[in-house]
């Protein structure tokens, strides 16, 4: 194993709930909850998890969107946590983040060139005018669009144009580790293979490593080395993205896995269906957070916490059943 690009250790997050008639002050609502994991340079790992599971709080307290109640987000050997200022504002040039929608996450009054320019101009990366032209030419190349629309404003383009426009934007200050937050999901199927090819192009040439944050597994297998599955705020299991999804040891990846489409007529996979909803996280189960809609929970589940163990090599589940 190569050194971590980004160490993530016990990171909590908890949001304050406002005080109501049915809530108590102080309540909290615990999205992030003990979640540990590493990236390495130039690896894209996957996190994958029902919507309101934590995924997109966790990718923004990694590049300090979010600030972290407990924990430490080490990047290139520093507690991001600790910087202030000038080193964080140097740091901040490493990590981008790339969002769900790319039309609401572009300034609709901004054309292309300054959109993109903008960030050049932040971290001071082009000299002039002409270099900043050429630069902004050269990443709309890049990322598969006509530099000559540069002069463009967002709603001129389809929404995989506009990802195109935010992965540019992106790029520009040469990150080393991009968080994209569902970054196909809004787009039609035909678009999403462009744009995850595109970013795995992407990294092959810059050598950029991702945190691929997305509720479809199908997606997420497709690019990730690494899965990490999300359930109320935890991380339930890690391994390699071949084997989680080969066999998936714990019973939330199982169902997972089950309702991702399969192209085989033959397969006998039968989908499994979770009962209830998910818990809300301000007052999440005792014992395992998914025991109350685990289809094989035991006794003990209502009251023993799983720890996150080592069940194979490179393999951790958080179930007392995982072998
Ligand atoms: Fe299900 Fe129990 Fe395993 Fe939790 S610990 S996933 S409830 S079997």
């Amino acid at each position: 194993m190569s050194e971590a690009l980004l160490e993530v250790k016990s990171l909590k997050v908890q949001f304050p709930v406002e005080a109501g008639p049915l809530t108590r002050s102080k309540d909290f609502v615990r999205a992030v909850d003990d979640v540990s994991f590493s990236i390495e340079p130039g690896e894209t790992v996957g996190l994958v998890g029902e919507s309101g599971c934590g995924k997109t709080t966790l990718g923004r307290a990694v590049i300090r969107l979010v600030e972290p109640t407990a924990g430490q987000v080490i990047f290139e050997g520093q507690d991001l946590a600790r910087l202030k200022g000038a080193a964080l504002r140097a740091q901040r040039r490493k990590f981008q983040m790339i969002f769900q929608d790319p039309y609401a996450s572009l300034n609709p009054r901004a054309r292309v060139e300054n959109i993109i320019g903008e960030a050049l101009d932040i971290h001071h990366l082009a000299p002039n005018s002409t270099a900043r032209r050429q630069r902004v030419e050269s990443l709309l190349k890049d990322v598969g669009l006509d530099p000559s629309h540069a002069h463009r404003y967002p709603h001129e383009f389809s929404g995989g144009q506009r990802q195109r426009i935010g992965i540019a934007r992106a790029l520009a200050v040469e990150p080393k580790l991009i968080v994209c937050d569902e970054p196909v999901s809004a787009l039609d199927v035909s678009v999403q293979a462009q744009i995850v090819n595109l970013l795995r192009d992407l990294q092959q040439e810059h050598g950029i490593a991702y945190l691929f944050v997305a509720h479809d597994l199908a997606v997420v297998r497709h690019i990730s080395r690494r899965i990490l599955v999300m359930y109320l705020g935890r991380i339930v299991e890690t391994g390699e993205a071949r084997a989680v999804c080969q066999s998936p040891r714990h019973p939330y990846t199982q169902a997972l896995i089950s309702a991702v489409p399969v192209v085989d007529p033959n397969s006998k996979r039968q989908r499994i269906i979770l009962a209830g909803d998910v818990p809300s996280p301000i007052h999440p189960p005792a014992g395992c957070p998914f025991h109350p809609r685990c289809p094989v929970a035991e006794a003990r589940c209502k009251t023993e916490v799983p720890a996150l163990r080592e069940t194979a090599p490179g393999r951790r589940v958080a179930c007392h059943l995982a072998k």
